[in-house]
């Protein structure tokens, strides 16, 4: 008896109960620009300051961590989001919701971080917005960079996109704004990480 208290994990249904929640990978997708990051940090607030406990995880933060080592091939953006994935399944398994913040171009890409982390753990978040508005907004500068040459692969010029399938949220940023997309969010998601005991 004590032999085997000693050996095994603790699972991750009694970290959710400590933490009161339920351990979910809300996965945002989207052309850059799109307010991935944007929606991401305030989703991020509101749960936290309704006792939910939340790890963020950004793309820029990302690559200039974990995964400096890799490119914007088609190879490289696979393990990319391959390592992210793995992380998320580390922080579920310890009870903590997080928020993904990564432009996850290709729906295989998507599919297989999804099956990293879990389909019952995976709620797929499609930021959608025009490329023309992303391009537009230019908030980082990178569409103007991208169109001159100076970067290559970049999503939605010279590196695809595919729209998902079957996402559980879209939120449509070219019409509504950000209190309303965080609004819509925030009623969608709440219901599915809060512990409730059966
Ligand atoms: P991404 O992380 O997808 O690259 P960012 O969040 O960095 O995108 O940039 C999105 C830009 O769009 C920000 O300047 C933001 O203020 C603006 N924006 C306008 N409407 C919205 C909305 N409804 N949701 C999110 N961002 C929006």
């Amino acid at each position: 008896m004590y032999d085997s208290y000693l050996t095994s994990k603790i699972p991750k249904e009694q970290k959710e109960l400590r933490l009161q929640q339920k351990a979910k990978s809300i996965w945002m997708t989207g052309l850059s620009g799109a307010g991935k990051t944007t929606l991401g940090l305030a989703l991020e607030k509101e749960l936290f300051h309704r006792g939910f406990f939340i790890q963020l995880l950004d793309g820029d933060d990302v690559r200039l961590g974990l995964n400096q080592d890799l490119t914007y091939s088609a190879e490289g953006r696979t393990e990319n989001i391959r390592r992210i994935a793995e992380v998320n399944a580390l922080f579920n398994n310890s009870g903590i919701i997080t928020i993904n913040c990564f432009i996850s171009p290709t729906n295989a890409i998507r599919q297989m971080a999804r099956s990293i982390i879990g389909p019952d753990n995976f709620i797929e978040v499609f930021v959608k917005a025009s490329l023309a508005l992303c391009e537009k907004r230019d908030a980082k500068g990178l569409y103007q960079k991208a169109r001159q040459g100076l970067i290559k692969e970049f999503t939605g010029i010279d590196s695809p996109f595919e729209e998902p399938e079957y996402p559980d949220l879209i939120l449509e940023t070219t019409s509504d704004t950000v209190k309303q997309t965080l609004q819509r969010m925030v009623d969608y998601i709440i219901p599915l990480i809060q512990y409730n005991p059966t």
